[in-house]
């Protein structure tokens, strides 16, 4: 059976590359391939500046509310293809369908919803100065890139092309090579929904393609979401032209429950932050202090709930709610940090193996597995597993706790769990995180503002501020009265 090939999406068509280079997308739930996709060669490379170049100067011409309109008109495409783009992260991602069903889709048209109508309101200042005055513009940057991870493929592109085109840039995005799809099809809702040709390029491949991103001096920012290590080196060559960067990187983060707190509340969000998306989630709370009064009734409740309501299995099923990781190699890593937790010497309470659904035997799956036991020096306390894996520690001492939850050098999120109160804002207000939940946990509405402290990230996606940050304040001065000069 042939399979489908996709070209990159560059100035409101496909265009094919000269190098005849493409590569393979599996659906991880079968291993099977499922089409090809041109890699972006030099020529895409350069067709999708000149693009970009000429969207840019239309689209930035226009009033914010005329764009506001057509992004909105984005937004109700969006929505009424729900199902078919569910299913497309579905296929690529290996998650579950009762996720990307009301997920995926929903939360990225929000945030493009959110930032239209967002765009017409945002203003400038003006202040008299004496007689005269200076007024501020807020323009916008010229031609973006946003470089995507793959657990969350059209969401991501959502994410930072809603801010973006609201500001009135033209946006180059590369979608992750392991989840291509997505963006292409958020490409073709743009240009159904009226947004010009070469506002939104899409361009396909991995690291050489992103890097070419981060080098072009053409490119004004670059808004990323990856590891930790990549966006670093994302940071080093984008500092060559420099350029504007948004980094929305991993994390380690701490959920803390403290002996007053809804156990079974606590222990829903522990397996929310652990095990949805097969626990491919960069604010996941991969590391669970649990008071030492309600330790045992809190791993005693994990462990019937986890082994009693994990349905693993066909993604597409909607009764399963655990899917497939991403890639072969990304499972054997995770398998890899399941070893090192044993001999490493912490207790595995439940899972730590592979799974094999018989209606998806040859999917990447891993059963969802935690380790209690754990001590604050172990590789699977320490680093991000990006998999079902959770950790469990012990404290006696609230401060003890925060102070071992900080001791790390990510800072993407953290919890807390306890009906007092005062100690809920006093512990969350201490720990070093941008993104924290009170009793709560992983919800992340388009309103509010997402980023991390430390190395888990730069800048914010989200909420006010981030028009901000695809615009740039041109100050002018206005003389009223005539200049006094020694000349
Ligand atoms: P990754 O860093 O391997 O890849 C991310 C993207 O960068 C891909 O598109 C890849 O092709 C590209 N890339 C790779 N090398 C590059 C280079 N040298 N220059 C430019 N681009 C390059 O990350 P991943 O494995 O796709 O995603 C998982 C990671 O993403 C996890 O660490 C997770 O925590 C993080 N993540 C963070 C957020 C957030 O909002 N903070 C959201 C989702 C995922």
């Amino acid at each position: 059976m042939t399979t489908p090939v996709y070209q990159n999406f560059i100035n409101g068509h496909f265009l094919k590359n000269q190098s005849g280079e493409t590569f393979a997308v599996k659906n991880p739930a079968t291993d099977e391939v499922i089409y090809h996709v041109e890699v972006a060669d030099a020529f895409v490379q350069n067709a999708a500046i000149e693009s970009a170049k000429q969207g840019f100067a239309t689209w930035s011409a226009m009033t914010p509310i005329e764009r506001s309109r057509i992004l909105l008109k984005a937004v109700e495409l969006l929505r009424a293809r729900n199902d078919e783009l569910a299913k497309i992260e579905v296929l690529d991602t290996g998650k579950p369908w009762q996720e990307a069903e009301c997920v995926d889709v929903q939360t990225g048209a929000d945030v493009i919803e959110y930032f239209a109508g967002l765009a017409p309101a945002q203003v400038g200042q003006q202040q008299m100065v004496g007689e005269d005055f200076y007024y501020t513009r807020k323009e916008p940057l010229g031609i973006c890139a946003g470089i995507g991870a793959w657990n969350y493929p059209l969401q991501i592109a959502c994410w930072k092309s809603g801010p973006a085109l609201a500001a009135g840039n033209a946006l180059i995005f590369k979608p992750s090579e392991e989840t291509p799809l997505g963006a292409i099809k958020l490409a073709e809702i743009f240009i159904e929904a009226g947004v010009p040709a070469g506002v939104f390029n899409v361009v396909q491949g991995a690291a050489e393609v992103g890097q070419w991103l981060t080098q072009s001096d053409d490119i004004e920012k670059v808004s990323f979401t990856g590891e930790v290590g990549t966006g670093k080196k994302v940071v080093a060559s984008a500092a060559g032209s420099l350029k504007d960067v948004t980094m929305e990187l991993g994390g380690k983060s701490p959920l803390l429950v403290f002996d007053d707190a809804d156990i079974s509340q606590a222990v829903s969000a522990a397996m929310l932050g652990n095990f949805y998306t097969q626990g491919e989630i960069c604010t996941n709370c991969t590391r669970i202090y649990v008071h030492k009064n309600v330790y045992q009734q809190f791993i005693d409740e994990l462990k019937t709930r986890t082994e009693q309501n994990i349905i693993a299995g066909d993604p597409m099923n909607p009764e399963v709610n655990l899917g497939a990781l991403i890639s072969k190699n990304h499972h054997d890593l995770v398998m890899g940090y399941i070893d090192k937790g044993i001999s490493e010497g912490a207790t595995l309470l439940t899972g730590g193996k592979a799974l094999k659904p018989d209606s998806a035997p040859n999917g990447y799956f891993v059963a969802p597995t935690v380790f209690t036991d754990c001590t604050d020096d172990m590789t699977i306390v320490k680093e991000e597993i990006f998999g079902p894996v959770m950790s469990v520690l012990v404290f006696d001492d609230e401060d003890d706790a925060i102070r071992r939850a900080n001791d790390t050098h990510l800072g993407l999120a953290a919890g807390v769990f306890t009906k007092d109160i005062k100690r809920a804002h006093r512990v969350i207000h201490q720990l070093q995180a941008g993104i924290c939940w009170i009793n709560s946990y992983g919800n992340s509405p388009a309103e509010m503002p997402v980023g991390g402290y430390k190395q888990s990230g730069i800048g914010r996606e989200n909420g006010i501020e981030t028009l901000d940050h695809y615009t740039q304040t041109k100050s002018i001065y206005v003389g009223m009265t005539d200049i006094e000069s020694p000349f």
